[in-house]
């Protein structure tokens, strides 16, 4: 109930003014968001990869409906880019993109192209791109423009959300290529998703499943213990040596684990948001977990 208020709130313009006003908000996104400059961006990849984790770096920003925004976005992405190849860190060190950003919503063809840009700057300093997913109305058009990506660039990759009726057959079609999977983080209708947390963790098993016994990448994104302990089952069934597939978490969400994770030999990659448009972003990770709203609310309190 909650969570569905939060996640009406990530797009309601009168919240964002409201929340984003608040003084103690800063102090309580930080927890989140690595900062707002490719300064910080690059910073926090330094530090991340200093203590043995990679990164997929996310400009924030989506929903954008205008084509100067969306080609800022893009330059910001290839500016970024420039910045990381002299660390020299190769695949270490990829960036996530949400086509929403980059004009999807305005016309699909300027998204490509941008995505285009994106993914030449990054072959440009050995590293990668992986698209985002955002909500269901995108999902065609995302996996239009990932086929025609990969056409050029058959290492992008795609976040694919469990709690989609249809992920499982997106699943079977991209067994050969890196993919993301996740439980999913919007408001979606019963009509195309699943709504109990038994059911999406189902879901994810059985997309998981897929990804597993494919030819691909699987990059298995998710906080939840359980699911990490069938994925190293389902690696380990399909003779998957640690280097043929990753897990991945959110920047600020479990960093023990993550170190714990990669002490342990596997593949960690955080994933870093920055920039100033953050608030989509924050709302969501608000509605994943109430803790964090009481956190934010005792901030608030404490002020
Ligand atoms: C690397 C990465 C990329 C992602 N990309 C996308 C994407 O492209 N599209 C998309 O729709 N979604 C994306 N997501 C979000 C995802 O869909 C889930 O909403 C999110 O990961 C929470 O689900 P969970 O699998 O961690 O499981 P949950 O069942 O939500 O959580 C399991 C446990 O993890 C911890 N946890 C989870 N979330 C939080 C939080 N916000 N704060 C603190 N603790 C938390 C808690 O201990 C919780 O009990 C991404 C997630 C990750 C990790």
């Amino acid at each position: 109930m909650l969570g569905s208020l939060l996640l009406a709130g990530s797009r309601s313009p009168l919240a964002r003014r409201a929340v984003s006003g608040l003084p103690v908000t800063r102090k309580v996104v930080d927890r989140f968001v690595a900062g707002e400059t490719t300064a910080d961006a690059v910073e926090a990849t330094r530090r991340l990869t200093a203590a043995g984790l990679a990164v997929t770096i996310d400009h924030l920003g989506e929903e954008v409906r205008d084509a100067a925004t969306a080609r800022a976005a893009a330059k910001a992405y290839v500016s970024l880019l420039d910045a990381l190849a002299p660390l020299g860190l190769g695949r270490r060190a990829e960036v996530s993109v949400k086509l929403s950003a980059v004009g999807q919503r305005l016309d699909e063809a300027m998204a490509l192209e941008h995505a285009r840009q994106i993914c030449s700057a990054a072959r440009d300093c050995g590293s990668t791109v992986t698209l985002d997913m955002e909500d269901h109305t995108t999902v065609d058009s995302t996996l239009e423009v990932l086929r025609a990506l990969r056409e050029d660039f058959p290492e992008t990759g795609v976040a694919i959300q469990a709690y989609l009726f249809r992920s499982e057959a997106d699943c079977r079609d991209l067994a050969g290529s890196r993919v993301r999977l996740v439980k999913g983080a919007y408001r979606e209708p019963a009509s195309v998703a699943y709504q109990s947390k038994g059911e999406v963790d189902r879901a994810y098993v059985r997309c998981l499943r897929v990804l597993m016994a494919g030819t691909g990448y699987p990059m298995v994104a998710t906080h939840d213990d359980r699911l990490i302990a069938i994925a190293e089952l389902l690696a380990d069934r399909h003779d998957r040596d640690r280097d043929a597939y990753e897990f991945q978490m959110l920047y600020g969400i479990r960093t023990d684990k993550q170190l714990a994770l990669a002490e342990a030999g596997s593949r960690v990659r955080v994933y870093v948001p920055y920039g100033d448009d953050w608030y989509g972003y924050f709302m969501r990770r608000l509605a994943e977990r109430p803790a964090n709203v009481a956190f934010f609310l005792r901030a608030l309190k404490g002020k």
